[in-house]
């Protein structure tokens, strides 16, 4: 091979190779911390994982997250365990991308991109809760909507949309939200609402704070059950009015800290 052409081949696979490198600097390296979470919010995270399997919102599947208090950009979760089993030294630090700051051999949720995306989506969003509840199940796959019938479950009157996997990735799946564009999409149908359903899955549940999601998520769970009981009756359902569920919600929110503490408490009794 001519001197030339050879020197012009090494040149180009050198360039190649700089390339390649420099399309993909973000792999190895890992997000930046937004530095210590406040423990008290890391307790509360590690009751909230204990509360929801306590009020049959999760199982050994489901999770449960909170935004940073010090960076929007930083979300908190547990490593991929079972919420029952999680402790303060499982709770890891991810950011919207879902790419954990400091894994250290630590597994993360496949379904963690509904938490990066829901927080890019939702400002006013500092807690997330998906679970595959079971009572919500059947709202979810046969066209009825879920509806508050009662006044612990007001915030579901402005209306529970439905995720179907299905129109989101145009195909057959898996069923799990297992990367960002699916996040996204999950996102887009939760839109401002608190809760959305997910078709042939389960729920994922939203709000400011950790006490209100979970209270959210156990009074969706309840919602979904009574609902189904009251149309099995075969009469008509009498559900809250706007108004009556706006007063309501009101009214309920003021009093969340009291189950919360009951919850708390139960939860790190055991
Ligand atoms: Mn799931």
């Amino acid at each position: 091979m001519p001197a030339l052409l050879r020197r012009h081949l090494l040149l180009g696979l050198a360039t190649t190779a700089v390339a390649l490198h420099a399309a993909s600097p973000s792999k190895a390296q890992a997000p930046a911390s937004a530095g210590p979470p406040d423990p008290a919010l890391v307790e509360d995270l590690v009751a909230a994982n204990r509360i929801l399997v306590d009020q049959g919102v999760v199982d050994g599947y489901g999770h449960v997250s909170a935004r940073h208090p010090a960076s929007a950009e930083r979300y908190l979760m547990a490593r991929s365990i079972a919420p029952e089993l999680v402790t303060a030294a499982d709770i890891m630090e991810y950011d919207l991308d879902s790419v954990p700051v400091d894994a250290r051999g630590r597994g993360s949720y496949l379904e963690r991109f509904i938490h990066g995306e829901i927080y890019r989506a939702r400002p006013d969003v500092r807690a997330i809760v998906h679970n595959h509840s079971p009572s919500v199940i059947p709202f979810g796959v046969t066209g009825v909507p879920l509806r508050p019938l009662y006044h612990m479950s007001a915030f579901l009157a402005g209306g529970v949309p439905v995720f179907d996997i299905r129109q989101a990735s145009g195909g057959m799946t898996d069923m799990l939200v297992r990367d960002a564009a699916l996040g996204r999409a999950l996102a887009g149908t939760l839109g401002a609402a608190p809760v959305a359903l997910m078709r042939g899955h389960g729920a994922v549940v939203v709000g400011p704070s950790l006490p209100v999601v979970v209270f959210r998520s156990v009074y969706t769970e309840v919602n979904a059950r009574l609902q189904a009981q009251a149309l099995a009756l075969g009469g008509a359902v009498t559900y809250l009015d706007p108004e009556e569920a706006r007063r309501a919600e009101a009214s309920i929110t003021g009093t969340i800290g009291r189950p919360w503490e009951l919850w708390k408490r139960k939860a790190q009794g055991r």
